[in-house]
């Protein structure tokens, strides 16, 4: 059967290469979704990744502590930088041609992301993984998730989270809050149900980009979520 997306934009976030951590990279977690990465890469669905770097540098939390914000930001940029190396290699280690870009330019750590760069690697079956977010502080991952799947055209963007979907409420704090199999982009931003960041669904409306909320840990994983065999949330129109 052919598979459902032809290129996903897949947002892994820091918080979740840390593990059972807080802070750093968990090897075996970075090998396990790595191997998942590798898997359906493998079977030829095209996979743009951008990570996170909440698991080394928050902009906010160190502008919080007294650095400057935008200083503070970069900051947390390059972390996501380290976590793309780490992932990109984890990949290439599990059997995938892989390569990483970086959105500032560092070249002699990574090329220098365009679309056009990155689209070419992606149609020559390359797993791409994008670190440095935009490239510009007062953003964040999620936001460059919806940019850089739009930017590549990509049929969806997948964000792995610790619960299977979008919930009324934060289901941590409150067990009844009800689960969404869909819902809209304009009622995630006016309930301000915090998935990702409010500036990443505004983009993603505007340019009708789909995004599929699910559980990082479910069993089946990402392929799983791809043969929609896994519960998840679409936000959508
Ligand atoms: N960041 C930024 N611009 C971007 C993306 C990220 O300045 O376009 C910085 C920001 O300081 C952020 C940090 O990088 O706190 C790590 O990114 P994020 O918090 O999105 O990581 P995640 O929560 O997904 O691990």
């Amino acid at each position: 059967m052919a598979p459902a997306y032809k290129r996903i934009l897949l947002k892994v976030s820091g918080e979740a290469l840390a593990g059972d951590n807080s802070f750093g990279i968990e090897p075996a977690f970075l090998q396990g979704i790595a191997k998942q990465i590798a898997d359906v890469a493998n079977t030829g669905v095209q996979i743009a990744i951008v990570v996170g770097g909440g698991n080394i540098f928050r902009g906010m939390a160190g502008a919080a502590e007294g650095t400057d914000r935008v200083t503070a930001d970069l900051m947390g940029m390059l972390g996501t930088m380290i976590n793309a190396l780490a992932l990109s290699n984890a990949i290439s280690r599990q059997g995938a041609k892989c390569k990483p870009y970086s959105a500032a330019s560092m070249p002699s750590v990574a090329d220098t992301f365009t679309a056009r760069d990155a689209k070419m690697a992606l149609e020559d079956g390359f797993v791409v993984v994008l670190g440095g977010g935009t490239g510009n502080p007062f953003f964040t991952t999620d936001t460059a998730s919806t940019l850089r799947a739009i930017e590549l055209e990509c049929d969806v963007v997948l964000k792995g989270t610790k619960v299977d979907g979008v919930y009324s409420e934060d289901p941590m704090k409150n067990p009844n809050a009800t689960r969404y199999d869909f819902v809209s982009y304009d009622e995630v931003i006016g309930k301000n149900l915090r998935v990702m960041d409010t500036a990443a669904f505004a983009l993603a409306r505007d340019n009708s980009m789909p995004i599929i909320v699910y559980a990082l840990d479910d069993a089946a994983g990402l392929s799983g979520v791809l043969a929609g065999s896994t519960r998840f949330t679409r936000v959508g129109k």
